[in-house]
């Protein structure tokens, strides 16, 4: 991308950022604010692509503990992130943004299907790009499906928003009190210590190989989606950037 090209960011937003205080399914206060968030990121000229979870209503390895063919309720995983992808899009429109739904499964009433070459075109007409539909393939989740996208749309960074932590830390905070956070940490020291909290092995593989920075950052914190994309997070604050620097702990 040449230098006079606007900032372009894929933002990871799992269905649990959806659902509120609720148990599961869609809160409309936290889908209308999310909204917002993402009409003001674009405002202010951030190219934007969003891949969105499904978790809040679906997830194909419980159901497949409970009896469903794992192939199938990895599918319906996969259709869960339609529906709230559908229920994003409008509530984008109504926050005065363009918007497309683009579909890694063929749902042709209701979404596009993912075309790379295409969606770079939304972007750069200034529509906000939502990419439902997982990868379209069972046994993965969003993060890798984030993580392709962000890859392929050619992405500075891809922003991965988290509930009830606000970075990655050396152990967990909950049962560790001595747990540091990472301001920063190298891709290679994440995978050596295995650190699902960030996202999946596989997705950080891809993140590592193609060299797109992650950021980690807390999405339940107010108007943290503005912030980490317009200003970017504060790692002294709060946050974690994963790339191909050193590791440093937050002060
Ligand atoms: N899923 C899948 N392939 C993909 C993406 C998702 O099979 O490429 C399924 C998987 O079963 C997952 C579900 O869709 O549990 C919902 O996605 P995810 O758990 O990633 O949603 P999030 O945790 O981000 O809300």
């Amino acid at each position: 991308m040449s230098s006079e090209s606007p900032p372009r960011v894929v933002l990871k937003v799992s269905g649990e950022s959806l659902q509120g205080s609720r148990e599961s399914g869609i809160d409309s206060d936290a889908l209308n604010d999310m909204a917002r968030q993402i009409a003001a990121c674009r405002e202010h000229g951030v190219e934007i692509g969003v891949v969105v979870g499904g978790g809040n209503l679906f997830r194909g390895r419980i159901a497949a503990k409970l009896g469903m063919s794992e192939a199938t309720a990895h599918y319906a995983g996969m259709l869960a992130t339609v529906i709230n992808g559908l229920a994003l899009q409008d509530a984008i429109e109504a926050a005065g943004c363009e918007v497309r739904t683009m579909s890694a499964l063929h749902v042709r009433q209701v979404s596009e299907i993912f075309i790379r070459r295409r969606a770079i075109r939304h972007l750069e007409k200034g529509r906000i790009v939502l990419c439902v539909g997982g990868t379209g393939n069972p046994y993965v989740t969003t993060d890798t499906a984030a993580a392709l996208r962000g890859i392929e749309l050619d992405a500075d960074q891809l922003l991965m928003g988290k509930h009830g932590t606000d970075g990655v830390y050396t152990a967990d905070p909950a049962t560790h009190s001595d747990a540091r956070r990472y301001a920063r940490l190298n891709y290679r020291d994440a995978l050596q210590q295995n650190l699902g909290v960030l996202m999946d092995a596989s997705a950080l593989t891809l993140c590592e190989e193609h060299s797109l920075p992650i950021v980690v950052f807390n999405i339940e914190a107010p108007d943290a989606i503005v912030k980490t994309v317009i200003d970017g997070p504060d790692l002294e604050l709060a946050g974690t950037r994963v790339d191909d620097g050193d590791t440093r702990l937050a002060d």
